[in-house]
Protein backbone atom coordinates (compact mmCIF):
# COMPACT_ATOMS: atom_id res chain seq x y z
CA UNK A 1 0.00 0.00 0.00
CA UNK A 2 1.30 3.19 -0.78
CA UNK A 3 1.36 6.40 1.60
CA UNK A 4 0.76 9.76 -0.16
CA UNK A 5 2.45 12.74 1.89
CA UNK A 6 4.09 16.00 0.67
CA UNK A 7 5.80 18.37 2.82
CA UNK A 8 4.31 21.49 1.70
CA UNK A 9 1.41 20.32 4.01
CA UNK A 10 3.65 21.36 7.15
CA UNK A 11 3.68 24.76 6.01
CA UNK A 12 0.66 25.45 7.72
CA UNK A 13 1.73 25.96 11.19
CA UNK A 14 -0.86 28.01 13.43
CA UNK A 15 0.19 28.94 16.74
CA UNK A 16 -3.43 29.58 18.80
CA UNK A 17 -6.64 28.65 18.53
CA UNK A 18 -9.86 29.92 20.52
CA UNK A 19 -10.66 27.04 23.37
CA UNK A 20 -13.13 28.25 25.69
CA UNK A 21 -12.76 31.96 25.85
CA UNK A 22 -8.96 32.09 25.88
CA UNK A 23 -6.46 31.71 23.43
CA UNK A 24 -4.85 27.85 23.64
CA UNK A 25 -1.63 26.30 21.73
CA UNK A 26 -3.32 24.46 18.59
CA UNK A 27 -3.20 21.01 18.59
CA UNK A 28 -3.10 20.67 15.02
CA UNK A 29 0.56 20.41 14.82
CA UNK A 30 2.96 20.05 11.49
CA UNK A 31 4.69 17.23 13.75
CA UNK A 32 1.12 15.13 13.38
CA UNK A 33 2.07 14.36 10.19
CA UNK A 34 6.07 13.54 10.60
CA UNK A 35 4.79 11.22 13.61
CA UNK A 36 1.76 9.19 11.00
CA UNK A 37 4.63 9.35 8.01
CA UNK A 38 7.19 7.44 10.17
CA UNK A 39 4.73 4.87 11.40
CA UNK A 40 3.16 4.28 7.52
CA UNK A 41 6.55 3.86 6.79
CA UNK A 42 7.19 1.73 9.57
CA UNK A 43 4.64 -0.24 8.00
CA UNK A 44 6.04 -0.97 4.88
CA UNK A 45 3.95 1.70 3.17
CA UNK A 46 6.04 3.08 -0.03
CA UNK A 47 5.61 7.02 -0.16
CA UNK A 48 4.55 8.95 -3.04
CA UNK A 49 4.37 12.55 -3.80
CA UNK A 50 1.01 13.44 -4.70
CA UNK A 51 0.60 14.86 -8.39
CA UNK A 52 -0.74 18.50 -8.87
CA UNK A 53 -4.53 17.51 -10.21
CA UNK A 54 -5.64 21.00 -10.52
CA UNK A 55 -8.29 23.09 -8.44
CA UNK A 56 -10.77 21.33 -10.50
CA UNK A 57 -11.31 18.40 -7.94
CA UNK A 58 -11.14 20.59 -5.01
CA UNK A 59 -13.92 23.01 -7.03
CA UNK A 60 -15.66 19.46 -7.18
CA UNK A 61 -16.66 19.97 -3.75
CA UNK A 62 -16.02 23.69 -2.73
CA UNK A 63 -17.61 27.04 -3.86
CA UNK A 64 -16.01 28.93 -6.46
CA UNK A 65 -16.42 32.45 -4.07
CA UNK A 66 -14.87 30.26 -0.79
CA UNK A 67 -11.88 29.12 -2.69
CA UNK A 68 -10.91 32.34 -3.78
CA UNK A 69 -11.64 33.78 0.00
CA UNK A 70 -8.63 31.24 0.87
CA UNK A 71 -6.49 31.94 -1.45
CA UNK A 72 -6.63 35.64 -1.25
CA UNK A 73 -7.71 36.80 2.48
CA UNK A 74 -4.85 36.85 4.18
CA UNK A 75 -2.85 39.61 2.27
CA UNK A 76 -6.46 41.04 2.51
CA UNK A 77 -6.67 40.97 6.20
CA UNK A 78 -3.05 41.75 6.63
CA UNK A 79 -3.90 45.56 5.79
CA UNK A 80 -6.76 46.15 8.42
CA UNK A 81 -5.21 48.59 10.25
CA UNK A 82 -3.66 46.25 14.16
CA UNK A 83 -5.36 42.77 12.59
CA UNK A 84 -3.92 40.03 13.74
CA UNK A 85 -1.44 37.73 12.36
CA UNK A 86 -3.37 34.85 11.99
CA UNK A 87 -7.24 35.21 11.29
CA UNK A 88 -10.10 34.35 13.61
CA UNK A 89 -13.33 35.63 13.34
CA UNK A 90 -15.28 37.73 15.46
CA UNK A 91 -18.58 38.01 13.74
CA UNK A 92 -20.78 35.24 12.50
CA UNK A 93 -23.97 35.67 10.08
CA UNK A 94 -27.31 33.80 11.19
CA UNK A 95 -27.93 32.43 8.02
CA UNK A 96 -26.36 31.14 4.72
CA UNK A 97 -28.72 33.28 3.12
CA UNK A 98 -27.40 36.52 4.51
CA UNK A 99 -25.90 39.42 2.84
CA UNK A 100 -22.38 38.97 1.67
CA UNK A 101 -20.57 42.02 3.00
CA UNK A 102 -16.93 42.81 0.94
CA UNK A 103 -15.16 43.33 4.00
CA UNK A 104 -12.22 40.86 5.25
CA UNK A 105 -13.31 40.39 8.46
CA UNK A 106 -17.10 40.73 7.54
CA UNK A 107 -15.94 37.71 5.22
CA UNK A 108 -13.73 35.64 7.62
CA UNK A 109 -16.94 35.28 10.02
CA UNK A 110 -18.81 34.17 6.55
CA UNK A 111 -16.19 31.31 5.78
CA UNK A 112 -15.02 30.79 9.21
CA UNK A 113 -17.64 28.99 11.50
CA UNK A 114 -15.61 29.21 14.71
CA UNK A 115 -12.22 29.96 16.78
CA UNK A 116 -10.21 26.89 16.16
CA UNK A 117 -9.72 27.54 12.46
CA UNK A 118 -7.06 30.12 12.20
CA UNK A 119 -5.58 31.00 8.59
CA UNK A 120 -2.11 31.80 8.09
CA UNK A 121 -0.11 33.42 5.45
CA UNK A 122 0.07 29.18 3.95
CA UNK A 123 -2.88 28.11 5.28
CA UNK A 124 -4.16 27.63 1.58
CA UNK A 125 -0.93 26.22 0.06
CA UNK A 126 -0.86 23.45 2.62
CA UNK A 127 -4.30 22.90 2.65
CA UNK A 128 -4.26 22.78 -1.10
CA UNK A 129 -1.76 20.21 -1.26
CA UNK A 130 -3.49 18.14 1.85
CA UNK A 131 -6.69 17.83 -1.02
CA UNK A 132 -4.25 16.72 -3.75
CA UNK A 133 -3.23 13.86 -1.55
CA UNK A 134 -6.30 12.89 -0.22
CA UNK A 135 -7.31 13.35 -4.38
CA UNK A 136 -4.36 11.58 -5.44
CA UNK A 137 -4.59 8.95 -3.37
CA UNK A 138 -8.43 7.92 -4.90
CA UNK A 139 -6.38 8.43 -8.06
CA UNK A 140 -4.16 5.49 -7.33
CA UNK A 141 -7.70 3.19 -6.12
CA UNK A 142 -9.42 4.32 -9.30
CA UNK A 143 -6.07 3.14 -11.34
CA UNK A 144 -6.57 -0.28 -9.61
CA UNK A 145 -4.72 -0.32 -6.06
CA UNK A 146 -6.83 -2.06 -3.43
CA UNK A 147 -6.24 0.46 -0.89
CA UNK A 148 -4.34 3.53 -0.33
CA UNK A 149 -3.65 5.73 2.72
CA UNK A 150 -3.78 9.98 2.03
CA UNK A 151 -2.06 11.71 4.99
CA UNK A 152 -3.76 14.85 4.16
CA UNK A 153 -2.89 17.54 6.94
CA UNK A 154 -4.93 20.21 7.67
CA UNK A 155 -7.74 17.51 8.27
CA UNK A 156 -11.19 18.15 6.26
CA UNK A 157 -14.32 16.77 7.81
CA UNK A 158 -15.49 19.67 9.57
CA UNK A 159 -15.09 21.99 6.36
CA UNK A 160 -18.04 22.29 3.78
CA UNK A 161 -18.46 23.71 0.53
CA UNK A 162 -17.85 27.00 1.46
CA UNK A 163 -17.52 27.06 5.49
CA UNK A 164 -13.80 26.45 7.46
CA UNK A 165 -13.82 25.22 10.78
CA UNK A 166 -12.33 22.86 13.57
CA UNK A 167 -9.10 23.14 11.84
CA UNK A 168 -10.24 22.11 8.69
CA UNK A 169 -9.83 24.31 5.56
CA UNK A 170 -10.81 21.73 2.57
CA UNK A 171 -12.99 18.65 3.00
CA UNK A 172 -10.20 15.96 2.04
CA UNK A 173 -12.06 12.69 2.02
CA UNK A 174 -15.35 14.64 0.65
CA UNK A 175 -13.09 15.38 -2.33
CA UNK A 176 -11.35 11.70 -2.86
CA UNK A 177 -15.25 10.58 -2.85
CA UNK A 178 -16.32 12.79 -5.67
CA UNK A 179 -13.19 11.95 -7.35
CA UNK A 180 -14.23 7.50 -6.79
CA UNK A 181 -17.70 8.84 -7.85
CA UNK A 182 -16.14 9.33 -11.79
CA UNK A 183 -15.70 5.43 -11.83
CA UNK A 184 -17.62 3.99 -9.18
CA UNK A 185 -21.94 4.51 -8.96
CA UNK A 186 -21.88 4.19 -5.14
CA UNK A 187 -19.14 5.62 -2.49
CA UNK A 188 -19.64 5.03 1.11
CA UNK A 189 -17.67 7.25 3.49
CA UNK A 190 -17.13 5.62 7.57
CA UNK A 191 -15.90 8.74 9.49
CA UNK A 192 -13.98 7.44 12.69
CA UNK A 193 -12.69 10.57 14.00
CA UNK A 194 -13.82 11.29 17.25
CA UNK A 195 -15.97 14.24 16.16
CA UNK A 196 -18.90 14.41 13.95
CA UNK A 197 -18.11 14.96 10.46
CA UNK A 198 -20.44 17.66 9.91
CA UNK A 199 -18.86 19.23 6.72
CA UNK A 200 -18.77 16.15 4.89
CA UNK A 201 -22.79 15.79 6.07
CA UNK A 202 -23.35 18.82 4.79
CA UNK A 203 -21.90 18.74 1.41
CA UNK A 204 -23.72 15.19 0.61
CA UNK A 205 -26.76 15.51 2.51
CA UNK A 206 -29.01 16.07 -0.21
CA UNK A 207 -27.37 13.20 -2.46
CA UNK A 208 -28.64 9.52 -2.94
CA UNK A 209 -25.04 8.04 -4.82
CA UNK A 210 -22.54 8.97 -1.24
CA UNK A 211 -23.60 7.13 1.85
CA UNK A 212 -22.05 9.24 4.82
CA UNK A 213 -21.75 7.05 8.41
CA UNK A 214 -20.46 8.68 11.16
CA UNK A 215 -19.39 7.04 14.49
CA UNK A 216 -18.69 10.27 17.21
CA UNK A 217 -18.77 11.28 20.54
CA UNK A 218 -22.37 12.55 21.68
CA UNK A 219 -22.66 16.05 20.41
CA UNK A 220 -24.47 17.14 23.51
CA UNK A 221 -21.73 17.54 25.13
CA UNK A 222 -18.55 17.52 22.74
CA UNK A 223 -17.85 19.02 19.25
CA UNK A 224 -19.08 20.19 17.20
CA UNK A 225 -22.48 20.76 19.14
CA UNK A 226 -24.64 21.29 16.47
CA UNK A 227 -24.82 18.74 14.49
CA UNK A 228 -24.07 15.22 14.72
CA UNK A 229 -27.46 14.09 16.08
CA UNK A 230 -29.02 10.86 15.09
CA UNK A 231 -32.20 12.36 13.83
CA UNK A 232 -30.18 13.90 11.13
CA UNK A 233 -30.63 11.80 8.11
CA UNK A 234 -30.40 13.75 4.97
CA UNK A 235 -32.91 15.39 3.23
CA UNK A 236 -34.53 15.07 -0.67
CA UNK A 237 -32.94 12.57 -2.69
CA UNK A 238 -30.48 12.35 0.13
CA UNK A 239 -32.65 11.22 2.68
CA UNK A 240 -31.98 7.67 4.47
CA UNK A 241 -28.31 8.33 2.99
CA UNK A 242 -26.77 9.98 6.45
CA UNK A 243 -26.36 8.08 9.53
CA UNK A 244 -24.87 9.15 12.96
CA UNK A 245 -24.13 7.45 15.80
CA UNK A 246 -23.49 9.41 18.47
CA UNK A 247 -21.80 7.61 21.12
CA UNK A 248 -21.50 8.23 24.73
CA UNK A 249 -18.19 9.99 26.09
CA UNK A 250 -15.59 7.62 27.67
CA UNK A 251 -17.12 4.85 24.97
CA UNK A 252 -14.64 1.86 24.93
CA UNK A 253 -13.49 -1.05 22.49
CA UNK A 254 -16.51 -3.37 22.84
CA UNK A 255 -19.14 -0.76 22.88
CA UNK A 256 -17.40 1.16 19.91
CA UNK A 257 -16.93 -1.85 17.93
CA UNK A 258 -20.59 -2.84 17.87
CA UNK A 259 -21.99 0.20 16.82
CA UNK A 260 -19.11 -0.17 13.91
CA UNK A 261 -20.50 -3.61 12.91
CA UNK A 262 -23.83 -2.17 12.42
CA UNK A 263 -22.76 1.00 11.08
CA UNK A 264 -21.05 -1.28 8.16
CA UNK A 265 -24.38 -3.38 8.50
CA UNK A 266 -25.45 -0.23 6.57
CA UNK A 267 -22.96 -0.16 4.19
CA UNK A 268 -23.28 -3.61 2.69
CA UNK A 269 -27.09 -2.59 2.35
CA UNK A 270 -26.26 0.26 0.71
CA UNK A 271 -23.89 -2.32 -1.81
CA UNK A 272 -21.43 0.29 -2.04
CA UNK A 273 -18.91 0.06 -4.49
CA UNK A 274 -16.03 1.89 -2.99
CA UNK A 275 -15.00 3.17 0.61
CA UNK A 276 -13.80 6.11 1.94
CA UNK A 277 -12.42 5.86 5.51
CA UNK A 278 -12.33 9.19 7.29
CA UNK A 279 -9.63 7.98 9.74
CA UNK A 280 -9.35 9.87 13.19
CA UNK A 281 -7.12 8.52 15.20
CA UNK A 282 -8.79 10.89 18.04
CA UNK A 283 -11.18 8.16 19.72
CA UNK A 284 -7.80 7.11 21.62
CA UNK A 285 -8.06 7.06 25.12
CA UNK A 286 -4.83 9.25 25.48
CA UNK A 287 -5.91 11.35 22.37
CA UNK A 288 -5.89 14.87 24.35
CA UNK A 289 -9.52 15.70 23.63
CA UNK A 290 -10.05 12.50 25.50
CA UNK A 291 -13.02 12.06 23.80
CA UNK A 292 -13.15 8.22 24.07
CA UNK A 293 -11.18 5.71 25.20
CA UNK A 294 -10.22 3.46 22.35
CA UNK A 295 -7.20 1.34 22.40
CA UNK A 296 -4.50 1.40 20.50
CA UNK A 297 -5.17 -2.20 19.78
CA UNK A 298 -8.68 -1.26 19.55
CA UNK A 299 -8.08 0.66 16.57
CA UNK A 300 -6.67 -2.50 14.72
CA UNK A 301 -9.71 -4.47 15.22
CA UNK A 302 -11.49 -1.05 13.87
CA UNK A 303 -9.23 -1.89 10.56
CA UNK A 304 -10.06 -5.18 10.17
CA UNK A 305 -14.45 -4.75 10.48
CA UNK A 306 -13.45 -1.76 7.83
CA UNK A 307 -11.65 -4.50 5.44
CA UNK A 308 -13.88 -6.71 5.75
CA UNK A 309 -16.07 -4.88 3.57
CA UNK A 310 -13.67 -5.42 0.79
CA UNK A 311 -13.82 -2.41 -1.30
CA UNK A 312 -11.62 -0.35 -3.64
CA UNK A 313 -10.55 1.77 -0.23
CA UNK A 314 -9.00 5.50 0.19
CA UNK A 315 -8.00 6.28 3.72
CA UNK A 316 -7.97 9.92 4.47
CA UNK A 317 -6.22 11.11 7.70
CA UNK A 318 -8.53 13.11 9.89
CA UNK A 319 -7.79 13.88 13.44
CA UNK A 320 -5.70 12.73 15.91
CA UNK A 321 -3.63 14.97 17.98
CA UNK A 322 0.17 14.46 19.63
CA UNK A 323 0.40 11.37 22.23
CA UNK A 324 3.04 8.91 23.07
CA UNK A 325 0.54 6.50 20.80
CA UNK A 326 -0.44 8.35 18.00
CA UNK A 327 1.88 6.46 15.38
CA UNK A 328 0.91 3.11 17.25
CA UNK A 329 -2.78 3.59 16.93
CA UNK A 330 -2.12 4.31 13.16
CA UNK A 331 0.24 1.30 12.60
CA UNK A 332 -2.48 -0.67 14.41
CA UNK A 333 -5.20 0.90 12.27
CA UNK A 334 -3.24 -0.21 9.21
CA UNK A 335 -1.87 -3.53 10.05
CA UNK A 336 -5.93 -4.74 11.51
CA UNK A 337 -6.72 -3.57 7.59
CA UNK A 338 -4.08 -5.32 5.72
CA UNK A 339 -4.15 -8.69 7.93
CA UNK A 340 -7.49 -9.80 6.99
ZN1 LIG B 1 -11.51 14.96 15.47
Amino acid sequence: MKVVFSEQQLKHDPQGFVSSGAQADNPEKPQRAECLLTAALSCDLQHEYPADLGDEVIAAVHTPRYLEFLQNIHPRWSRVPGATAEIVPNIHPLSRSDGYPKSAVGQVGFHVYDGSCPITADTWHSARWSAMTAAHAANCVLSGDAACYALSRPPGHHASQDVAGGFCYLNNSAIAAQLLRTKFAKVAIVDIDVHHGNGTQRIFYERDDVLSVSLHADPERFYPFFWGYANETGTGPGAGFNINMPLPRGTGDDQYLASLHDALARVREFSADALVIALGLDAHEDDPFHGMAISTTGFGAIGTQLAALELPTVMVQEGGYLSDALGENLASFLAGFQNT
